[in-house]
Formats: C-alpha cells, sequence, structure tokens
C-alpha cells in the first residue's frame, strides 16, 4: 500500500530500529516509547487490522510473538510484559496496517504516562 507507514517500514523507504525480522513478519521499536523497549509487530503483508485477518494470517503474525517477547524481556531485563493489539480507530488504532504493541514493564516504572 502505498500511503501506508508500516509498508514504507517494511520497503525500507523510512527507518526503523528492527528487532526481529523474517519473511513473513517485521518486529521494530515504537517511535513513542511507552517504556523502554516498546515494540511493534507487524506483519509484511498489508492487511488492516484482526477483523480483516484470514487464520492463515493471524498464524504468521502471532506465531513468533512469544519468543520475540521472552528475548525482549530477557535482553532488557523487563519484568513482566503488556501485549496490547487495537482495532479500528474506535478501538484506538491510529495506524491502520496491524501491529500488536509489545510493551515492557519494570519493576521501577509507574504505570503509562
Ligand atoms: P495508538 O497511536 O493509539 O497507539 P495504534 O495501535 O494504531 O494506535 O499504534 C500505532 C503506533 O505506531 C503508535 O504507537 C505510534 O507511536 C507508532 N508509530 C507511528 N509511526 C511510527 C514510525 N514511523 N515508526 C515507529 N512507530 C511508529
Amino acid at each position: 500500500m502505498t500511503d501506508c507507514i508500516f509498508c514504507k517500514i517494511i520497503a525500507g523507504e523510512i527507518p526503523a530500529y528492527k528487532i526481529y525480522e523474517d519473511d513473513d513478519i517485521l518486529a521494530f521499536l515504537d517511535i513513542t516509547q511507552t517504556t523502554k523497549g516498546h515494540t511493534l509487530v507487524i506483519p509484511k503483508t498489508h492487511v488492516r487490522n484482526v477483523l480483516d485477518m484470514t487464520e492463515d494470517q493471524a498464524k504468521t503474525l502471532f506465531a513468533k510473538i512469544p519468543s520475540i517477547a521472552a528475548n525482549i524481556k530477557r535482553k532488557l531485563g523487563a519484568t513482566g510484559l503488556n501485549m496490547l493489539q487495537n482495532n479500528e480507530a474506535i478501538a484506538g488504532q491510529t495506524v491502520f496496517h496491524a501491529h500488536v504493541h509489545l510493551i515492557p514493564r519494570y519493576s521501577s516504572d509507574d504505570g503509562f504516562k
């Protein structure tokens, strides 16, 4: 999709700090670091959100999330992690390319700002 910011990140047209990449998905740091290491996981094939996904697209997007989340937690010394996923504007979605937020939580943090 030509006007999709996440498709542009996948294409290398705008920069991102990549955490993990394979043929199907990309994980990169959210520009808004809600906490240190806040990461977005996206499918490389453009799909608007979970409400538009096939079962295979959902399997592809979610399959690697446990290992990506565990690596973030271990490498950054987090205590836990929030996984958030917004679908449509009413639910807080602002970028209309499906994505999962992985937000590390630390014993020293005092909740979301
Ligand atoms: P919300 O803005 O309410 O979190 P979404 O769930 O749609 O809505 O999340 C979109 C996320 O994309 C936001 O957390 C935002 O900071 C992030 N974002 C937007 N542009 C970029 C970018 N160029 N690089 C990294 N993250 C981005």
